[in-house]
């Protein structure tokens, strides 16, 4: 099944590409359509994923498959949440959005540092898919006083995996592909693929 991937994120992307690897589906990027990211102005993970999806199956008129993110800090009442990708104001700006987390954390001890990130995945049929897949997938850590290795993307410099004892930068992708929240939604997603295949096929 050829499929466009709606997002633009390298990092997501790069990350999406290994973790499908083998999984059935041809995954073409929206940017090589020439499709660039909707206004993500939904309230939830859910809304926005719904939202990127639908954009590219409409556009592109291919099923779809869309993935929206986020870091969740409990000590910051759920911050960056749904504005993760632009919390210190510019889209994409890691650098940024890892320094005003930090700022924001100071003084914070460790045992007060906990986390999560959070990945929701929606695969659409058709823009108009009335039943999408939607698969959850969550990471939990503590966020580290200060950024540790050069790997992956977005807050990762700053994520600790407590169950390794690594940072998520200091991490191979290998490594952090199968128990990261992303890896994890797509362990949902693939064991329930065949199964939403088949339905499609039933209901037209
Ligand atoms: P969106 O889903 O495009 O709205 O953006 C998600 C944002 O969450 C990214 O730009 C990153 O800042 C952050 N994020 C999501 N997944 C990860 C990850 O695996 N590592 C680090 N940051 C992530």
């Amino acid at each position: 099944m050829k499929v466009v991937l709606a997002s633009g994120n390298k990092g997501k992307l790069a990350e999406l590409g290994e973790l499908l690897a083998g999984a059935g589906l041809e995954l073409v990027p929206q940017g090589a359509l020439g499709i660039a990211d909707p206004v993500e102005d939904g309230h939830t993970f859910v809304e926005n994923a719904l939202i990127k999806a639908r954009n590219a199956a409409r556009i592109s008129g291919l099923p779809s498959l869309a993935d929206d993110s986020g870091l969740i800090v409990d000590a910051l009442g759920g911050a960056p949440g749904l504005i993760s990708a632009h919390y210190a104001g510019v889209h994409g700006d890691a650098k940024g959005n890892i320094a005003k987390l930090l700022s924001e954390l100071q003084g914070v001890p460790s045992e007060r540092r906990t986390a999560r990130f959070y990945c929701c995945l929606v695969l659409l049929r058709h823009a108009e898919d009335p039943q999408p897949l939607i698969a959850e997938g969550e990471w939990p850590g503590l966020i580290l006083e200060a950024a540790r290795g050069s790997g992956g993307f977005g807050y990762d410099p700053v994520f600790f995996d407590p169950d390794t004892g690594l940072g998520a930068g200091e991490m191979p992708p290998e490594q952090k592909n199968p128990i990261s929240h992303r890896g994890r939604a797509l362990a949902v997603l693939k064991a329930r693929l065949a199964d939403w295949i088949a339905r499609g096929a039933a209901t037209g």
